[in-house]
């Protein structure tokens, strides 16, 4: 199509403000999909698509909409992930766009993901059309919003449109100034190929399917291309569009939007933002920026029964094939046995992995508490990077540790700060910004050691302030701070599964508490339980689980029968997941109890 007719987007929002309902509204407006189909949504689009033999990645979609200056025009809709531990990916996502919707919830105003949105979507030079949506909401106050906009994020929002995307208002204008204002590709058809990959998945019948966005030349089926990070070779199988079902075209052609099959095998082989050539006529200039993602958050993951060793390294390889972004490696742990060390984006995508691995793999995993990767120079000159607490040299060794940093935002009611304030004081945080964005509303600027952040902020967050803040950030980069390793003994035992990397200002604090928590945690046995908390050789804190007399339901008073039964169900559903240590069994919250401090 004459590039003049294409518009390529995304929509950008917090999470809830109304991404999916009115990207719902621009497909049923422009009739892409019928109204049956509409109605019944996802679950049935998907049962399609599976007869056809492709997944579906919703909502990055071709439509077509025949616009009040009297032309048809292609609209193509590209989806962001909607968390900050993808931000390079929604950052690629948004390279494939000339502009965005910009989605406020009118009855909310800007939050931290609005904001850190906006600054990926003006590094990629997008036109931003700002939307107030929900206006059907009795508390939607879009003058208000849209002074928001301007002040904190100096967007003239003048023009802002109004919508509802639950009732359907505001659907028309927006595709007007999708067309109207949003400015069209500037590629070159009849330069070489130059492709840029900005999402790709797995799919069981198809193998890798990727996304890509044409900036020059076209792509068809038969074409012989290269990945030129990864310097690998395919020949094109299949070029299609979602419209949203997979539809199979003749070609992509610059400043198009679409999927590509290749016969690709293993999503590993694919980078996200990774340029796509002919190799036999190549674009001489890659798209620029291309970075490969690396894990920044770690944690020690272990079968609770050695025997499950296989079945975890063999679940960690399936779910890697549908996420490349996961690392494991081998790994021993004295007091855990065999396991792997695992990398993850961030927090919520640890999350997500540790669950499904449970409940899609059925298995009893032990889990360590998450870090980070701390630099370490050795006063020999030697210089490690450092993702288990467990491997940092002894103290007498070390000259410098460095530790990464973020730049949080955090968008906060008035009447929460001091809470939110004493945790980042808490968190090590800097303050390097406070505004008001409204008398009720205030937008703060932390620089914090992301060590702090990936151990329960964001749940403290969220507690402290009854769900009403919102939170992103970006790294900032590596510093230097004075760390030391804290180390717990169980039973005199040192047990490697427990040490963490504190800041000496806090380590004696923070090993008191541990301590605590670690009696709380693990439950009476036969004998008495020493738990102590130890820098290098001295010992910080200690405590004693006493030894158990009596029967556990004697606690019950006789009484109710029903909960002696739920207090041994409990008991039982408890010992699936005990480790023994020496011959002290701990359970796997003791291994998170970091997690759960003050
Ligand atoms: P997303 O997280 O940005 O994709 O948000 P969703 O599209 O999933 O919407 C979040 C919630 O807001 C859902 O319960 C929607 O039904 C609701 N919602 C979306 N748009 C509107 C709107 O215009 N008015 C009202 N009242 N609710 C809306
Ligand atoms: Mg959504």
């Amino acid at each position: 199509m004459d590039q003049k007719f294409i518009r390529n987007f995304s929509i950008i929002a917090h999470i809830d403000h109304g991404k999916s309902t009115l990207a719902d509204r621009l497909i049923e407006f422009t009739g892409a999909l019928d109204k049956r189909l509409m109605k019944d949504q996802v679950l049935d689009k998907m049962e399609i698509e599976r007869e056809r033999g492709i997944t579906i990645k919703a909502q990055t979609v071709r439509l077509y909409y025949d616009a009040d200056d009297g032309n048809r025009y292609q609209l193509n809709l590209i989806d962001t992930p909607g968390h900050v531990d993808f931000t390079y990916e929604v950052s690629r996502s948004l390279a494939a766009c000339e502009g965005a919707l910009l989605v406020v919830d009118a009855s909310q105003g800007v939050e931290a993901q609005t904001i850190a949105n906006v600054y990926l979507a003006l590094d990629n030079d997008l036109e931003l059309i700002p939307v107030l949506n929900k206006i059907d909401l009795p508390g939607a106050d879009p003058e208000k919003v849209k002074e928001e906009i301007e002040e904190v994020i100096g967007l003239d929002a003048s023009e802002a449109i109004l919508a509802s995307a639950k009732e359907g208002t505001g659907t028309k204008e927006i595709l007007e100034a999708i067309v109207n204002k949003i400015p069209p590709p500037k590629g070159d058809l009849n330069k070489p190929l130059k492709a840029m990959v900005f999402d790709s998945w797995y799919d069981s019948y198809q193998g890798v399917v990727t996304l890509v966005r044409v900036i020059d030349g076209k792509i068809k089926k038969g074409d012989k291309i290269i990945f030129m990070s990864s310097k690998k070779e395919y020949e094109v199988g299949r070029v299609g569009v979602f419209t949203p079902l997979s539809t199979d075209v003749d070609e992509l052609s610059a400043g198009e939007v679409g999927f590509i099959i290749a016969g690709i095998k293993e999503l590993k082989d694919v980078n996200i933002g990774d340029t796509i050539t002919h190799p036999d006529k190549p674009t001489d200039k890659p798209f620029p920026g291309f970075k490969k993602v690396k894990p920044v958050v770690f944690c020690g993951i272990y079968p609770v029964d050695t025997k499950d060793y296989d079945d975890l390294r063999d679940a960690l390889e399936k779910l890697s094939l549908n996420d490349s972004s996961i690392t494991f490696e081998p790994e021993t742990s004295a007091a855990l046995g065999f396991g792997f060390r695992c990398g993850f984006l961030g927090l919520l995508h640890m999350e997500i992995v540790q669950e499904r691995l449970e409940r899609e793999f059925d298995l009893n995993l032990i889990t360590t508490a998450p870090t980070v990767i701390y630099r370490v120079k050795k006063k020999n000159g030697e210089m490690l990077e450092i993702d288990n607490p467990a491997s940092l040299p002894p103290i007498g060794d070390i000259e410098e540790i460095e530790e990464p940093f973020i730049k949080a935002t955090i968008i906060v009611p008035s009447e929460y700060l001091g809470g939110v304030l004493q945790l980042l004081q808490d968190k090590r945080g800097v303050q390097k910004n406070f505004n008001y964005i409204s008398e009720q509303r205030v937008i703060l600027e932390y620089e914090i050691p992301l060590a702090e952040v990936v151990i329960d902020f964001y749940d403290k967050l969220k507690s402290r302030t009854k769900g009403y803040a919102s939170f992103d950030y970006e790294f900032s980069g590596y510093k230097p701070s004075e760390l030391v390793k804290l180390d717990i003994l169980i039973n005199k035992e040192p047990v490697d599964a427990l040490s963490i990397i504190v800041h000496k200002d806090n380590a004696y604090y923070k090993g008191r508490e541990l301590v605590d928590k670690l009696k709380e945690l693990i439950p009476r046995q036969m004998f008495d339980v020493a738990i102590q908390a130890a820098i290098g050789n001295k010992i910080v804190a200690r405590s004693t689980v006493k030894a158990y007399r009596k029967n556990v339901t004697a606690k019950c008073y006789g009484g109710d029968i029903t909960r002696k039964k739920k207090l041994l169900e409990k008991q039982k559903e408890g010992k699936k997941r005990m480790k023994q240590i020496g011959k002290v069994d701990v359970p796997q919250e003791a291994f998170l109890a970091v997690l759960k401090l003050g």
